[in-house]
């Protein structure tokens, strides 16, 4: 069994000819680009998840015909010999009384995507520039990725606007009947959540988590990965990971410390802050009638039925602090790390303080050692802003 970094949510905002997918988007997040920073950083397989836009498709059509990329037997596209890119979709959907949610879903070859695409026009008003946005229930669209041959896993789970934990259910059994949710493989946890946290849900017990970007830039891809032990880097393999079958398995999930995510805890839109204190916090101390967005770690205080985490089956979630958190580290500074050291993960995990303090100034070189040791204090984030590392 081989041992590989692998990021499952990572976008695309453009086809190589320069037509936007996605808005918010950097011009040069392309799937050419998105697979060549895979390559730079080391990671061994990326989850590209808008794949069913038309443009999209046809741009990888064309990566293929040139021979850029192949189809791998065992499902995927596989770039320079070493990277796969697996094709899949980031999907909104909306339950009756108004929530909505995320979920990823990902394909073994084009021509079932492209099938899939073809159905998801009937079900999203624009699939060219937004093929995010579907008029389906959890449950239907469920459905249809099953019907298609794809494997289907809800997104950034407890996230407060977009998911089914924080803001559509207390439990997966009211979206999904009981087969359905038998055939869903594994959660993906979200940057304001960790394995701890999530694994206070008995329901999740058969499910495996992922931690993963969810990257809308180059620079973000591989801020959340997880370890695969698998034989090889297809679709199938990545499958079998995923339901912890024949040995396979995911032997550690590598994440922001959750503190750092855009939701972790509540916040007041009206005082413009996050509302320290026990969780749950559900409401503002200043007055009831401010609207609050509810934090991750504050919905789990409401929703768990465990008191503590159950951790016994999961990897190790170990935290980690990407580079452009780390004070005074600027995106100059971070190539010339990357460039140095070849990857991002081995500046964060391996290099000494002794050499990283050869290639950039010492404080600089001492905040990256303290902040893998987990020795720098965090300002704890929420709302949609993220926390910081405080000084
Ligand atoms: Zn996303
Ligand atoms: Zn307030």
């Amino acid at each position: 069994m081989n041992r590989y970094y692998v990021d499952l949510h990572v976008h695309v905002g453009r086809s190589s000819k320069g037509k936007e997918v996605k808005k918010a988007t950097a011009n040069n997040l392309t799937f050419e680009n998105v697979a060549y920073e895979a390559y730079r950083k080391g990671i061994d397989v990326i989850g590209v998840v808008d794949c069913i836009s038309p443009y999209i498709l046809e741009n990888i059509n064309e990566l293929i015909d040139k021979g850029e990329m192949v189809e791998k037997s065992g499902g995927g596209i596989e770039y320079r010999g070493r990277q796969t890119l697996l094709l899949g979709a980031e999907i909104e959907t909306h339950e009756r009384s108004g929530c909505s949610s995320h979920s990823l879903c990902f394909f073994p070859s084009l021509k079932h995507i492209t099938d899939f695409s073809n159905e998801m026009k009937k079900h999203i008003k624009n699939i060219w520039a937004f093929s995010l946005m579907s008029r389906l229930t959890g449950q239907e669209l469920f459905d249809i990725v099953e019907a298609f041959g794809g494997v289907y896993m809800p997104a950034h789970v407890f996230t407060p606007h977009k998911s089914f934990y924080g803001n559509c259910c207390e439990s997966l059994h009211e979206i999904f009947d009981d087969r359905s949710f038998e055939k869903i493989p594994s959660v993906e946890l979200g940057l304001s959540a960790d394995s701890m946290m999530a694994s206070q849900l008995s329901e999740l017990d058969g499910k495996s988590f992922t931690s993963n970007s969810d990257a809308h830039s180059l620079p973000k891809i591989g801020r959340e990965y997880n370890i695969f032990e698998m034989v090889d880097t297809s679709y199938e393999e990545v499958l079998k990971v995923l339901w912890g079958r024949e040995g396979r398995r995911i032997s550690a999930n590598y994440g922001l410390n959750p503190k750092l995510g855009k939701y972790h805890r509540s916040y007041c839109v009206i005082c413009d802050k996050v509302i320290k204190g026990e969780p749950p916090i559900l409401k503002c101390p200043v007055s009831d009638k401010h609207k609050v967005v509810v934090g991750v770690r504050d919905r789990l205080e409401i929703i768990r039925d465990r008191d503590y985490p159950e951790m016994q089956s999961r990897p190790p979630y170990n935290y980690q602090i990407p580079l452009e958190f780390i004070p005074r580290v600027g995106p100059k500074t971070i190539d010339k790390l990357i460039d140095h050291f070849g990857s991002e993960m081995k500046v964060l995990h391996d290099a000494s303080y002794e050499e990283i303090a050869e290639v950039v100034k010492e404080d600089m070189a001492r905040n990256i050692v303290l902040a893998r040791e987990g020795k720098l204090g965090i300002d704890v984030g929420g709302g949609g802003v993220y926390g910081r590392i405080e000084v």
